[in-house]
């Protein structure tokens, strides 16, 4: 049996066991996936004393341990290096500890499953912490055009576009906003507590997708998912469908095989 785990603080609500069990069913590996609650002031000795046991082939981290989890690999892939986090670890056959970032790979592809082209897409991304810096290279890897970031603290927006180096990729400022996005990304936490982002109304009204990095416990709309729909938006979607294609992404690493995902996002939008 091949051991995983989920390293968060807290972790209770973390519906990471169910995605990766469901996985390993249709993947045909035998796995243990636990949730495990990493004390704040021991999360490096946590992770490396769970790798050492038999059986372990790797573990996701979630807030607040992503940052940590980098900074504790020896080898780092490009979204890691950009986004300064990491939610997948594994040691390779020399025992180093290598870090991933899935992320943006799990944006990309449950964006491109709801048909959004991305080819020569205008994207604008809300917000410029730790989500956002991991998408970006997905982002411009899937072919974006125009990358813009508008965050309420402007300094964190202007810090990505500067780390990106890609003249496709601006800190843009309300005023110089384009009025035809093919998506809105919010990847603020404000859903959270039941506030929206800055944004003028004709940017979500015109948008073809309004899509929301945060996932509705209830199945229902989150708050942005709402506005942007009484605004005009085309479509809206939570990010669901990102959070199960990420751990697709961790799978593959892992295992080296591509679980099939459709049916685990359907399992959980109904239950
Ligand atoms: P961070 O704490 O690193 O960053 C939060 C960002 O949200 C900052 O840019 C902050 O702005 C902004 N923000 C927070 N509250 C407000 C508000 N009321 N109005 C405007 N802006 C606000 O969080 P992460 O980047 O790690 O995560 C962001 C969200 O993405 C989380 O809700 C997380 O659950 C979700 N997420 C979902 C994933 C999925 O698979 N679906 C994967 C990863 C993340 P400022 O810089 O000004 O403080």
């Amino acid at each position: 049996m091949k051991k995983f785990a989920v390293f968060g603080n807290p972790i209770a609500q973390s519906l990471s066991p169910t995605i990766h069990q469901m996985f390993a069913k249709s993947c045909a590996e035998d796995i243990s996936y636990q949730k495990i609650e990493a004390p704040l002031d021991s999360f490096e000795a946590t992770i490396d004393s769970f790798l050492a046991t038999p059986q372990t082939v790797g573990c996701n981290v979630t807030a607040p341990f992503k940052e940590r989890a980098c900074a504790m690999a020896k080898h780092k892939d490009d979204a890691v290096m950009m986004a300064r986090a990491a939610n997948t670890l594994m040691r390779n056959k020399k025992g180093e500890l290598c870090a991933f970032n899935t992320d943006g790979i799990g944006l990309v592809a449950d964006l491109t499953n709801n048909g959004l082209n991305l080819q020569g897409s205008k994207v604008l991304l809300l917000g410029a912490g730790g989500a956002a810096r991991g998408v970006v290279h997905p982002l411009l890897n899937a072919g974006v055009e125009h990358l813009h970031i508008l965050n309420r603290t402007v300094e964190k927006a202007q810090a990505i576009a500067e780390d990106a180096n890609n003249p496709k990729v601006t800190a843009v400022k309300p005023e110089q906003l384009f009025t035809d996005y093919d998506v809105v990304i919010n990847s603020t936490s404000a859903s959270l507590s039941g506030t929206l982002p800055a944004v003028p109304d004709a940017v979500l009204a015109n948008c073809k997708l309004a899509y929301d990095m945060v996932y509705s416990k209830d199945n229902g709309a989150t708050i942005f998912m709402a506005h942007a729909a009484q605004l005009g938006a085309a479509k809206q979607l939570d990010g669901l469908g990102m959070l199960v294609e990420q751990a697709a992404a961790a799978f593959s690493i892992w295992t080296g095989k591509q679980p099939s995902t459709a049916s685990v996002i359907e399992y959980l939008r109904n239950h």
